[in-house]
C-alpha cells in the first residue's frame, strides 16, 4: 500500500510503500477513504510527543470501508462503512467494560502506537469493541471529519459538562474543537460566546452559531463576564494553554464547569490555576480525553437527527501526497477549518 511517512522529526513526508496491514485475530483492516490532518499529527511530526519515533506514518482521524477481518470478529462484516475512534480499547480492562473504552489501560491509538490514516490502509485492533458503522447520509469525509476534534468537543459539552439549553458557555480558542464547540452548543440551545485572536476565525464561529464574539486580550475575562451576566455556566479552554486555561475558569459563573479539552504537552503541562476560585465558587474542573467507542452511537445520533452540517468544519481538501505539507503549515495557529485527505 501507499503510506506517507516521516523519516525525521519536522522532516519531509514521502510515499513510500508498505506492505498492506493484517488484520490479526481480532482486528480489522479499513481502506481509508477520508483522514483528516490534527494539530495532534503535528505534535507528533513535531517531536512532542514520546510515544512516537520516525520513520512513522501519522493519521488517526478516518473513515473507510472494512477490508479484512480476523477470525474472531463477530459484529463487522467486509465492505462496511466504519470509522473508529482515535482512542482504541481493548475491551477486556476494568475501564473498557464499565464502557470508558478511551481511558483503556492498554489503549493503542492508529497514528501513535503504530501506523496510522495517512496511507491506503490502516489497522483497527478489537474490531467488536472499536470498529463504529457509519449512518447511510454520512459522507466519509464528514466522518473523519468527526473523529477527533468534534468527537471531543462532544464529550466535553454533553457528556462532560451537560450543557443545557438557555445555558451560556464561553469557548476559548475557535480551532477546529473550538469551532465543533460551538456548532454543538447552537444545537442544544446553548448561548456561545467564543473566544480567539482572530478575526477571520471569530466570523466562522458567528457563522456557526456563536451569539457573541470576543477577541482575546488582557481583560477577556471581564468583557466574557459582562456578555454572560456574570459568568458562563460552562467554559472550554480549545487551545491548551495555561493562560486560556485559567482564562476559561475566570469566566464561569458560581457552580460553573470547566473543561479542558485543548492539551497542555512539556513545560504547559502543569499550569497555574485559580483554586481558590474552584474552592469559593464551587466550580467544576474535569477533562476529557476523547470519546468512547461505546458513545459513538448517540454522537452520530445528534448529528443526523440535528441535520448538523459538519461538512461546514472542513476547510480543505488535499490528496495523500500533500499531507507534508498540510502538516508544516500547521504551526500557523490562523489556519482556517479542518483539512481532510480525501485522495490515495
Ligand atoms: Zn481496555
Ligand atoms: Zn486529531
Amino acid at each position: 500500500m501507499r503510506a506517507a511517512q516521516f523519516h525525521a522529526y519536522q522532516g519531509p513526508l514521502d510515499l513510500v510503500d508498505h506492505p498492506d496491514p493484517e488484520p490479526g485475530p481480532d482486528g480489522a483492516v479499513v481502506r481509508v477513504r477520508a483522514s483528516g490532518v490534527c494539530r495532534s499529527d503535528w505534535h507528533a511530526w513535531m517531536g512532542h510527543d514520546s510515544s512516537v519515533t520516525p520513520p512513522h506514518v501519522p493519521g488517526h482521524e478516518f473513515a473507510g470501508d472494512v477490508v479484512a477481518v480476523g477470525p474472531q470478529v463477530r459484529g463487522v462484516r467486509l465492505g462496511d462503512r466504519v470509522t473508529a475512534p482515535f482512542a482504541c480499547g481493548c475491551g477486556r480492562c476494568a475501564e473498557c467494560r464499565s464502557g470508558h473504552q478511551n481511558l483503556c489501560h492498554h489503549e493503542y491509538q492508529p497514528g501513535f502506537d503504530g501506523p496510522g490514516s495517512f496511507a491506503e490502509y490502516v489497522f483497527v485492533p478489537h474490531a467488536d469493541v472499536n470498529i463504529v458503522p457509519l449512518p447511510e447520509g454520512l459522507a466519509f469525509d464528514e466522518a473523519a471529519s468527526l473523529g477527533c476534534r468534534f468527537m471531543t468537543s462532544f464529550a466535553a459539552l454533553v457528556d462532560k459538562a451537560r450543557l443545557a439549553a438557555g445555558e451560556s458557555l464561553v469557548v476559548m480558542g475557535c480551532g477546529g474543537v473550538g469551532l465543533s464547540a460551538v456548532m454543538i452548543a447552537a444545537a442544544v440551545g446553548a448561548r456561545v460566546v467564543a473566544v480567539d485572536l482572530d478575526e477571520r476565525r471569530l466570523a466562522r464561529a458567528r457563522e456557526l452559531g456563536a451569539h457573541a464574539t470576543v477577541v482575546a486580550k488582557d481583560d477577556t475575562v471581564d468583557e466574557v463576564l459582562q456578555l454572560t451576566g456574570g459568568g458562563a455556566h460552562v467554559a472550554i479552554d480549545a487551545v491548551g494553554s495555561p493562560l486560556t486555561a485559567a482564562q476559561a475558569v475566570r469566566s464561569l459563573r458560581r457552580r460553573g464547569r470547566h473543561v479542558q479539552v485543548g492539551l497542555l504537552l512539556a513545560g504547559d503541562a502543569a499550569p497555574p490555576m485559580p483554586m481558590l476560585e474552584v474552592i469559593k465558587r464551587e466550580l467544576v474542573v474535569t477533562g476529557v480525553h476523547g470519546m468512547a467507542a461505546s458513545r459513538y452511537a448517540d454522537l452520530l445520533t445528534f448529528v443526523t437527527d440535528r441535520r448538523l452540517e459538519v461538512g461546514r468544519l472542513i476547510g480543505k481538501r488535499i490528496a495523500l501526497s500533500e499531507a507534508g505539507a498540510e502538516l508544516a503549515a500547521m504551526g500557523d495557529f490562523a489556519q482556517q477549518g479542518l483539512s481532510v485527505i480525501d485522495r490515495f
